[in-house]
């Protein structure tokens, strides 16, 4: 696999935002860890360090393989079987690991996911797998927010859906104003969450539900 470029192969042939960019050899990003080891004054040749752009690639080739995953891949599969269930679905709680655009800096956070369905449903832990797509790119908070819920409505055609996301950021924690201990929260609502306020606080009450 030594001409392997950084991201999978299809990573270049999806909708994804890195589909446009010029494929980049995994050995050219290895030398460009190599050179921000020397950067940092370190020595890159040293023992301790040797295989480390090799761990580094294989680990940012796993952050970041939201770039080479498809959200209709996940969505296009739905069931029509529900027994005339008409009410909110909602997965609360889905925890995420993404890196700000800024900085790639690390971005913790948990999601709640909803939708209201209209006949069709998907299952749930596809729902947890969209929040990765759009998690494993660099990402800012709001962005990811919205991405969520507009993909769901696309993708599945629902009466509307909903998304809250809670998350600490590094790059505010570690660096600049170094502010530990303040979290983030967005959200984003299309069709009937975003035009009738009782199905936004039913899903806002159900989030909160303990
Ligand atoms: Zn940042």
């Amino acid at each position: 696999m030594s001409s392997a470029t950084f991201c999978a192969s299809k990573t270049h042939q999806g909708k994804s935002p890195g589909s446009n960019a010029e494929p980049v050899s995994r050995e050219a990003a290895e030398e460009a860890v190599r050179i921000l080891i020397r950067w940092l004054g370190d020595d890159p040749s040293r023992e301790g360090l040797a295989d480390t752009p090799a761990r580094v690639t294989r680990a940012f080739g796993e952050w970041f393989s939201g770039y080479g995953a498809d959200p209709a891949d996940i969505l296009s599969r739905t069931f029509d079987e529900v027994a005339g269930y008409d009410d909110i679905v909602l997965v609360r709680g889905i925890g995420f690991e993404s890196y700000c655009e800024h900085h790639m800096a690390p971005i913790i956070g948990t999601a709640h996911v909803a939708y209201l369905p209209d006949r069709r449903v998907v299952g749930l832990s596809k729902l947890a797998r969209l929040v990765d797509i759009y998690a494993r790119r660099l990402q800012i908070q709001e962005k990811m927010t919205a991405e969520i819920a507009v993909a769901i409505q696309a993708f599945l055609n629902p009466k509307g859906a909903a998304v809250m996301i809670r998350a600490d950021h590094h790059c505010m924690s570690t660096r600049g104003v170094r502010k530990h201990g303040a979290d983030t929260v967005t959200s984003s609502f299309t069709g009937v969450f975003r035009s009738d306020t009782l199905w936004r606080q039913r899903f806002l009450h159900l989030a909160a539900v303990r």
